[in-house]
């Protein structure tokens, strides 16, 4: 189901262990560089060294309000706002045209980091409601683009909800390059039916909506919509329950191939997932195993089944 290419990742170089940060270290992370790295093509950027500092050199902290923060020098208060946000227009178009398929950005920087930044005002004590100045205008301009910081990634549910938006991301973006019709907008929305159940039904439902007028809308118009809507389903976390349910509909299939003792061991190791006792992969390749000997043409064009590569290992999660 997945494309076999190397995914195309930004990331903030520090994460890939360079030396840029502003006191000459890096932030080196052992999972980006050693499980992910080997199914990743990285682009490296450092925005502040690419702005034309120096390593090392006097720190950076956002100032002012939360929403629309400065970036500037701690020891002088030189502005450098402008002077990033000149250069990240170019560097994001040049990302944007490279088609990346996600981003991995440095958590609490000024420059690189998502979310929680520090934004220092009039008050004693620093807001954390703030985006890196680099990091906002990444999202804004590549809005449906997957974006996490490292830090988020230790935790296995975001860690794979992020694996499966980058390929599905991919999936997208490339859909939408061979210049789709209504008909594939619906294959399309088909083949995704389990895994934006497992995220969102009710998305799922309204996505369904916006398909079944296809027909009658001008296609620009509505993959801009669609993809905003897929993307942002996909955003939320894939739950235990949602994924019993998917796993039961998909169990369905598969009433009339199997006899009782294996239709009583699939239903058992369900529940074992439902309850917490074993991770995801377990059902899930019992699955794949009754499939391949008992084809279902509808479940074999599901992505659910086989999001990206299992070398990644990231549904062994309890
Ligand atoms: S967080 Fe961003 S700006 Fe800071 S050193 Fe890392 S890549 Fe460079």
């Amino acid at each position: 189901m997945h494309d076999s290419a190397p995914l195309r990742l930004g990331i903030s170089s520090c994460l890939l262990g360079e030396e840029v940060r502003f006191d000459g270290g890096h932030k080196r992370d052992a999972f980006l560089v050693q499980t992910l790295g080997k199914f990743v093509e990285w682009v490296p950027v450092c925005p502040e060294v690419e702005i034309g500092l120096s390593v090392p050199r006097p720190s950076l902290r956002l100032v002012g309000e939360p929403e629309e923060p400065s970036l500037v020098v701690q020891k002088t208060g030189e502005d450098l706002t402008g002077l990033m946000q000149t250069w990240g227009e170019a560097r994001i178009a040049a990302l944007a045209a490279s088609n990346i398929d996600g981003y991995v950005l440095k958590k609490d920087s000024p420059s690189c980091g998502m979310e929680r930044v520090r934004v220092y005002g009039p008050g004693s004590a620093p807001s954390r409601r703030g985006s890196g100045i680099f990091a906002a205008q990444l999202m804004e301009r590549m809005p449906l683009l997957p974006v996490e910081e490292e830090g988020r990634l230790n935790d296995p549910v975001l860690r794979e909800n992020f694996i499966e938006r980058l390929f599905a991301y991919r999936a997208w973006r490339e859909f939408v390059a061979n210049d789709p019709g209504p008909g594939d907008l619906v294959a399309l929305h088909g083949s995704y039916k389990l895994t934006l159940m497992a995220h969102h039904p009710q998305r799922y439902r309204e996505l369904g909506r916006l398909v079944a007028g296809a027909g009658k809308r001008k296609m620009p118009q509505l993959l801009a919509e669609y993809g905003e809507g897929f993307m942002a389903a996909l955003r939320y976390r894939a739950t235990r329950r949602k994924h019993a349910n998917v796993l039961y509909h998909l169990a369905g299939f598969l009433k009339r191939a199997l006899d009782g003792a294996d239709r009583e061991e699939l239903v058992a190791l369900i529940e074992s997932y439902r309850t917490g006792l074993v991770p995801l992969v377990v059902p899930v390749t019992l699955l794949r195993h009754h499939f391949r000997r008992h084809p279902h043409e509808w479940v074999s064009q599901q992505s659910y089944l086989n999001p990206y590569p299992s070398e990644l290992m990231l549904r062994n999660h309890v």
